[in-house]
């Protein structure tokens, strides 16, 4: 049985609502696990793309973790199977990106950092990198134009994907630093693919001024996390929920001051962690190792960023001045210019010390 967050959350609390207005900082959000069921729905019908099913409640268990589903990384990575197929137009990856940027602004994010693999965007149909990193980066300046929200965006690539395919997104994510591309990050599977043949690529990037963020200690041990440090130099790292288990290296991630993006929902739905009650988030907060709330990738895991805000509270024993320092430290750690960073930080601080919940669950 996969966990659900409205198993512990109540979106109708005065908790959620009041978690809901409180000005948010997303890290970690891949677009691919950010379609709407309806717009997959109507994707489907218009470019006749074969499915099980064109109802949206029908579609859905091929598309997102159901309390039917078994907590494990092969099922979760079973439902990119299915959406990989929808990239089928550049009017389709466009409407993706500009939806998945309006749900974040009605989240109240502020501030998103959105990433995304330009080759899984490509494959489908055999696009050209440049072109499809092109089409992403229009569409997200002008969908910020429309909300009432700051977007950047970072480049993914594969670990269990070809080296050279990796060159290449290197490439374009450098040939895009200039319209809203801040960071280049290591996903994929993890265990039997280790990142060190990637390292000279994100050496390379960290040189040309780019922010870097690796996916490590989530599918396998706290080792990841030093090999991402030490020969990766990394700024932030994707999860890391297990460095819990080794002293050393919180010790390494605190003098370096490398912040983690936890994703809570994610690490249980794929069976990271086994169940609520285990996951570190709170002992990693408290190890001062300096930890964000993320969603990794909403529409898979059916959650908002309001969700495991709550989630991180209620299930997780979190205190809302605690929920204040994550969306500020998000903010410290965020890839954007300085000027901008102190801007962001100082507009959230005014905004959360005037709340007027601030107190209640002190
Ligand atoms: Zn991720």
């Amino acid at each position: 049985m996969a966990f659900q967050v409205t198993d512990v959350v109540d979106r109708k609390s005065d908790l959620w609502r009041t978690l809901h207005a409180l000005p948010k900082i997303e890290l970690h959000r891949h677009l691919e696990g950010s379609i709407r069921l309806e717009t997959l729905v109507e994707v489907a019908q218009e470019h006749e793309i074969s499915l099980p099913s064109y109802d949206p409640e029908g579609l859905r268990p091929y598309v997102q973790m159901t309390a039917q589903d078994s907590p494990d990384v092969i099922t979760f990575l079973s439902k990119f199977d299915v959406l990989r197929r929808f990239f089928c137009s550049p009017q389709v990856i466009k409407r993706v990106v500009r939806e998945c940027v309006e749900d974040a602004a009605a989240d109240q994010i502020r501030y998103m950092e959105l990433r995304f693999t330009p080759n899984a965007l490509a494959k489908a149909k055999g696009y050209d990198l440049m072109e499809v990193v092109g089409w992403v980066c229009d569409t997200v300046r002008e969908a910020e134009k429309a909300n009432s929200i700051r977007v950047n965006l970072i480049v993914s690539m594969n670990r269990h994907e070809s080296l050279e395919i990796g060159e290449k997104t290197l490439e374009v994510a450098l040939a895009h630093r200039e319209h809203g591309v801040v960071a280049l990050d290591l996903a994929g599977k993890e265990p039997g693919f280790p990142a060190r043949p990637f390292g000279h690529l994100f050496r390379e990037a960290k040189r040309a001024g780019m922010g870097i963020t690796i996916h490590a200690s989530e599918w396998e041990g706290p080792e990841n996390v030093r090999d991402a440090i030490e020969n990766l130099r990394t700024d932030r790292i994707g999860h890391g929920v297990r460095s819990v288990e080794h002293s050393e290296i919180i010790k390494l991630v605190r003098e370096k001051q490398v912040a983690f993006e936890v994703c809570p929902t994610s690490n249980i739905q794929t069976g990271v962690v086994g169940y609520l009650g285990h996951h570190p988030v709170l002992d990693l907060h408290y190890l001062d190792v300096p930890i964000t709330i993320n969603t990794d990738d909403p529409a898979i895991h059916g959650i908002s960023l309001t969700d495991e805000y709550a989630l991180a509270v209620q299930g997780l024993g979190m205190s809302m001045h605690d929920i204040h320092r994550i969306i500020i430290r998000a903010a410290e750690v965020s890839f954007l210019p300085d000027d901008e960073r102190g801007q962001l930080i100082n507009g959230l601080k005014r905004e959360l010390g005037t709340s007027q919940y601030r107190g209640i669950w002190h």
